[in-house]
């Protein structure tokens, strides 16, 4: 099929991995329109790396939402837009439900009047909560153990509740650990506050901080150190582009965990960074951090059964390299 025409509205776009996501369907031919109320994005990456159209506004402004559907004839919404620090969420969880909930409800309710029904949405393996098997298929039961999973939950329940009474198709895809940066150099990750392991390992090796925690030591694993499924945002961004494809050809609605299916300890990303960037790293050992299972990982058979997903960025040393070029031009 060719993309030529179509529109993708991208909220979040100009944010981690939304951003990484209007390069590929760029890449594959889509006209992209952003809206990002940039308070976490980055207004200097949608303007001089992407150089698309960028609406500064929120998803829960509904006559901005109207106007936008009313401007532009989009084919399709990929929804990024999300406050998702899982500590922020428990302490301050009415944030968390009026954007990642309301917001998206406005979002739907909008694309329904619009006759706009094909979505993508960013959803997390938080929803999942504890996991009792391991890997972690579409299946499991979901039972998140914070508020910021609980919200993506329930706007999962929301889709599946309107693909049954509404000619609306969704895909959903459940993000394990998203990490890394393009390949060129161009775009990376750039939180603030950081809370991600993998950026502040990197700032730590550039100096930028004294030193990185390692919380908790004592975990069931081999080394002591949890384990999680990295993924390069690549990769994920690429997810994302045949999952409106998969919508634009009549596929029906969808749900899809995208992970690297291989698990890394706290511990092994830490040696990798030093190896790659050449730089000592100092290590403090804490206690763990309250909410972490010892061990996720996820299995994405189905994405790449179904969608023909071919992950090109598995191993942890080229998520770490493409992060690490990020990291020393955006830190210069
Ligand atoms: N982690 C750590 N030190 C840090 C940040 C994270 O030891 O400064 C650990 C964290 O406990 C988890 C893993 O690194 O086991 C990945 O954490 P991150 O916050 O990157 O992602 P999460 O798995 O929480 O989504």
């Amino acid at each position: 099929m060719s993309p030529g025409k179509h529109t993708i509205l991208v909220t979040g776009g100009a944010g981690y991995i939304g951003s990484h996501a209007v390069l590929d369907l760029l890449q594959a031919g889509y006209e992209v329109v952003i809206l990002d109320n940039l308070v976490y994005g980055h207004r200097d990456l949608v303007e001089k790396v992407l150089q698309v159209e960028l609406i500064v506004g929120d998803t829960s402004d509904r006559p901005l939402l109207d106007k936008l559907f009313q401007r532009y004839d989009i084919a399709a919404v990929m929804h990024f837009s999300a406050y998702a620090y899982v500590g922020e969420s428990v302490t301050n969880p009415a944030k968390y439900y009026h954007n990642n909930v309301l917001g998206t409800l406005t979002l739907l309710e909008a694309m329904l009047e619009a006759s706009v029904n094909k979505f993508v949405f960013s959803s997390t393996c938080a929803t999942y909560g504890v996991p009792q098997s391991i890997p972690i298929t579409e299946n499991h039961p979901q039972d998140p153990i914070n508020p910021y999973g609980a919200t993506k939950l329930m706007v999962e329940r929301i889709l599946s509740d309107f693909a049954n009474a509404y000619d609306f198709k969704s895909v959903i895809f459940r993000y394990f650990n998203a990490a890394g940066a393009d390949p060129s150099g161009k775009l990376g990750e750039d939180h603030n506050p950081e809370t991600h392991l993998i950026p502040l390992v990197l700032q730590t090796a550039l100096g930028k901080r004294e030193s990185i925690s390692v919380f908790g030591t004592d975990y069931p694993t081999a080394d002591g150190t949890c384990i999680r499924d990295y993924i390069h945002v690549t990769d994920l961004a690429n997810a994302h582009v045949l999952g409106v494809e998969y919508l634009l050809t009549g596929g029906d609605s969808e749900v899809f965990n995208l992970g690297n299916g291989n698990g890394f300890s706290v511990k092994e990303v830490i040696e990798a960074a030093k190896s790659i960037t050449g730089h000592d790293i100092k290590v403090v050992e804490c206690d763990r951090r309250p909410g972490d299972p010892p061990a996720l990982i996820g299995s994405s058979d189905k994405a790449r059964k179904i969608l023909n997903w071919q992950p090109q960025y598995s191993s942890l040393e080229q998520i770490i390299t493409h992060a690490w070029q990020w990291h020393q031009q955006r830190h210069k």
